[in-house]
């Protein structure tokens, strides 16, 4: 018996051609048109597909990741399923992996994958890596790892994976700890686990997250702003190991204040934010004022965590407990 694949087609290149009178790439292909291009995988899986929606993947929303969360629980659900697989866009790939790795509870592979060339240009790398995918889907070895992006014979872990480069076919790293495992030559080997999963059981979400990005010489207007826009949770992406500019404590002080919670990322790619510092803006600083501390999660990733989190309380000491 062969197992089954559930397909779910929400766009990106992958599913782009490029239109000859804009002279650029738009959403031209449908899932069916998708799965033509990878007829032998029908050998060793049983496909079925979801034409979710063809966007851009710029035009996703948290809100459009939880619609999607309930059709890959709906398909995860079922016996007869084996994994779900859904095509993306590269450029928030990273967030809806990691959003559906928090919320969909599963041993299942629920796996992500795109393309980095349109259908349309020479090379396309979408259907080798929807076949990828789908060998990492049915080995029995992905199950319990959480949501995992393929890209380019590659597997990579949700809360780790990161578009590094624009245009370049090997753009997915997990800058830190590296892939998980590769696809050879449709084989999947798995070199390490994946220790740190996460489940945050959310019956709905809180999207009005700001991300700020730390930079020399920022102060609290950007802060006021959020708050003042009712903004109900705010991941600043700090320098280094986890420190402001002293200008911005002022701002973060009135959130932390209003009862608004705020995360410390850094926007370094690598390490975990430590409150070393007790200098004006310094991360202990932050810390005694009561931030909650991110880890090493990058600021777009600990955004996605604080949305689903506020879907459960909008408590900080709880929301703490979630990082
Ligand atoms: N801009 C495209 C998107 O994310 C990039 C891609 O899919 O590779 O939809």
């Amino acid at each position: 018996m062969k197992k089954k694949v559930v397909m779910i087609f929400t766009g990106g290149t992958i599913a782009m051609k490029v239109d000859p009178d804009l002279d650029a790439a738009v959403p031209a292909v449908e899932g069916n048109e998708l799965m033509s291009m990878v007829r032998d995988v029908n050998e060793v899986a049983d496909i079925e597909t979801i034409d979710f929606s063809n966007i851009p993947s710029p035009h996703m929303t948290p809100d459009i990741m939880f619609e999607l969360s309930k059709v890959v629980k709906e398909n995860v659900s079922r016996d007869d399923v084996t994994g779900v697989v859904i095509t993306h866009g590269t450029d928030t790939l990273e967030e809806t992996s990691y959003f559906l790795d928090l919320i969909v509870d599963t041993e299942k592979p629920v796996i992500l994958v795109g393309s980095m060339r349109n259908n349309s240009e020479l090379g396309y790398d979408g259907a080798a890596n929807i076949a990828s995918a789908i060998y990492t889907a049915i080995d029995p070895q992905a199950k319990n790892k959480g949501v995992l992006a393929v890209m380019n014979n590659e597997i990579f872990a949700a809360r780790d994976v990161t578009k590094t480069n624009t245009v370049a076919l090997d753009t997915f790293k997990s800058p830190e700890l590296g892939p998980i495992g590769i696809v050879s030559n449709n084989e999947i080997i798995f070199y390490r686990d994946v220790l740190n999963r996460q489940h945050i059981n959310a019956e709905k979400i809180e999207s009005k997250v700001a991300l700020i990005k730390g930079a020399a010489g920022l102060e609290s207007d950007i802060v006021d702003f959020y708050v003042d826009s009712g903004y109900k949770g705010i991941v600043i992406e700090a320098l280094g190991a986890g420190n402001v500019p002293p200008p911005m404590v002022p701002g973060i002080q009135r959130a932390i204040d209003k009862g608004i919670p705020v995360v410390l990322v850094s926007r370094c790619i690598n390490g975990r934010v430590e409150p070393v510092y007790g200098y004006e803006g310094g991360g202990k600083v932050l810390k005694d004022m009561g931030l909650i501390l991110g880890g090493n999660l990058l600021g777009h990733k600990a955004r996605i965590k604080l949305i689903i989190a506020l879907g459960v309380t909008n408590d900080v000491e709880e929301i703490r407990k979630y990082f």
